[in-house]
């Protein structure tokens, strides 16, 4: 069991608030327990719609016990509670929880005990730093999405006003945005950036530009990158935000942690808002060494009927082994898992692939018969890979994924952007490149990134010397209040 060993004031209290969608919510549970193990108080802020399904899918209860200072609160996200929450419903929610949640965030901190000595609030909730800002308390933001596209967001405004937004040229270089003016197309711009209505005060990407351009008011920034993988890039971003945490891939950040701590006999928490499928790493276990193209489109995606067929007749018509993962009410149209599927599909999909509704990615990206990701390049999906020295095919579908996949591509050369396509032919190819004709291209690189990967949360690496540093600061600041 951790105890706090030190004195009040040196066992700070941090309050931990993520954007309630699962990518965030992963990350921010990793940061959580990162903070929790070097005996910091954590209160973790769930959504109550959120923290029923973590209730029900996991042990979450059972884990954070251990640590006595771990605390969970909820708060309402602002949606009715049979609200789909997939695609873009997030950005209903900034008004619904700029209302009803800023107040409650508000009357939670005033009567809190102990006093929380710093916030560590998602960088997508302007009024968590505003709510911070109105009781003098330090927020910390935690930007979880990619660092790349945190940077490209910044740069919008410069965008307008050099008339390269909005824009329908898909494929012409973007040259207002520092770092970037090689490789990014106007197809790579985050997905929100295709809107014809770019200066309206009430449009997505002016939402989101607002919320970004708050950051530097933030006391700090925190990402979850490293500097072998986004060096050059956070330079540019340190122009705008000199204190920035660099402390990824989160993920092995913390394996690293529970690692020292307690062996190898740690345990893995899965922080899913799903229930999870194991049966796929025993399928796994029956397949040859990185035979096996795993795809899937992360938590909140959506797919047609068509581009479902598609996607399918594509990984078929390869004949490479396949794990997919179909999220429960993820195909758009009728009934679930997408209704008539024609008898080859089938039988070639119980010869050689197995489906399931939510898998341990983690486990499985690790797993050796894993030779291939077929993702939409999330970030916490394309680290995963990242760390596990798997290349990728992306298909990405919104937000930070379309600079994503860019960057995978073009800048780390790990994998395939798929953008824009969704092809029985496209995808068949690009399988077999990926697999076996151009693997060597991808898998030499991949490796080398691993490699960088997992130097870099290893003690004296930058991510795990990054990660002291914040813990000492938040430390320091716990003391400055006495
Ligand atoms: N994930 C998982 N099982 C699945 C699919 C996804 O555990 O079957 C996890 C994955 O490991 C990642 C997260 O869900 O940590 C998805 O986050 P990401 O940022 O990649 O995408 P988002 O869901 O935010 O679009």
């Amino acid at each position: 069991m951790e105890k706090c060993q030190q004195s009040e004031a040196a066992c700070p209290h941090v309050l931990v608030l993520p954007l309630p969608i699962q990518g965030h919510v992963n990350s921010m549970f990793k940061l959580a327990e990162l903070l929790a193990l070097s005996g910091f108080k954590v209160t973790f802020l769930n959504s109550e719609h959120n923290h029923e399904r973590l209730v029900k899918y996991t042990n979450i209860t059972a884990h954070f016990a251990r640590y006595p200072g771990f605390e969970f609160k909820t708060i309402p996200d602002g949606l009715p509670d049979d609200h789909p929450r997939t695609g873009e419903w997030f950005l209903e929610m900034f008004d619904a929880m700029e209302m009803k949640t800023k107040s409650s965030l508000i009357e939670m901190l005033l009567n809190i005990s102990p006093p929380v000595d710093c916030i560590i609030g998602d960088g997508f909730l302007g009024f968590a730093l505003d709510a911070a800002n109105e009781l003098g308390i330090p927020i910390i933001y935690f930007r979880t999405s990619s660092a790349c596209c945190f940077w490209v967001y910044y740069s919008i405004p410069d965008m307008i006003q050099a008339g390269e937004l909005p824009t329908r040229e898909m494929d012409r270089l973007i040259t207002t945005v520092p770092g970037m003016e090689t490789f990014l197309r106007c197809r790579d711009l985050p997905s929100f950036c295709r809107a014809s209505n770019m200066t309206d005060a009430d449009s997505k990407i002016q939402l989101i530009v607002k919320e970004t351009r708050k950051t530097p008011q933030a006391h700090s920034l925190i990402l979850n990158t490293f500097e072998d993988l986004d060096g050059p890039i956070l330079s540019h971003i340190r122009t705008k935000c000199p204190h920035i945490y660099a402390i990824g891939p989160i993920h092995a950040q913390l394996n690293t942690r529970l690692r020292e701590k307690y062996g190898e006999s740690y345990d893995h928490f899965s922080n899913s808002l799903w229930e999870l499928d194991r049966s796929c790493i025993s399928w796994l276990d029956k397949q040859p060494k990185q035979c096996v193209i795993y795809v899937s489109f992360g938590s909140v995606t959506t797919t047609s009927r068509e581009q479902l067929t598609e996607l399918w007749y594509g990984l078929v018509n390869s004949k490479k082994r396949f794990l997919w993962v179909i999220r429960p009410n993820s195909v758009t149209g009728k009934d679930g898992r997408g209704g008539d599927v024609p008898v080859e599909l089938l039988e070639a999909t119980r010869e050689r692939g197995y489906i399931v509704g939510w898998a341990p990615q983690e486990e499985v990206l690790n797993h050796p018969a894993v030779g291939g990701f077929l993702t939409h390049s999330g970030w916490n999906s394309t680290l995963e890979s990242v760390v596990a020295g798997v290349p990728m095919i992306c298909w990405p579908y919104f937000a930070d994924q379309q600079v994503n996949s860019r960057f995978v591509s073009e800048a780390w050369k790990i994998g395939l952007d798929m953008k824009d396509v969704c092809d029985r032919k496209v995808v068949e190819m690009m399988v077999n490149d990926l697999m076996v004709n151009r693997k060597e291209e991808f898998v030499k690189p991949a490796a080398k990134m691993a490699k960088l990967a997992n130097e870099s949360v290893s003690v004296g690496g930058s991510s795990y010397c990054n990660l002291d540093r914040l813990i000492e600061d938040i430390r320091l600041m716990s003391l400055k209040k006495l």
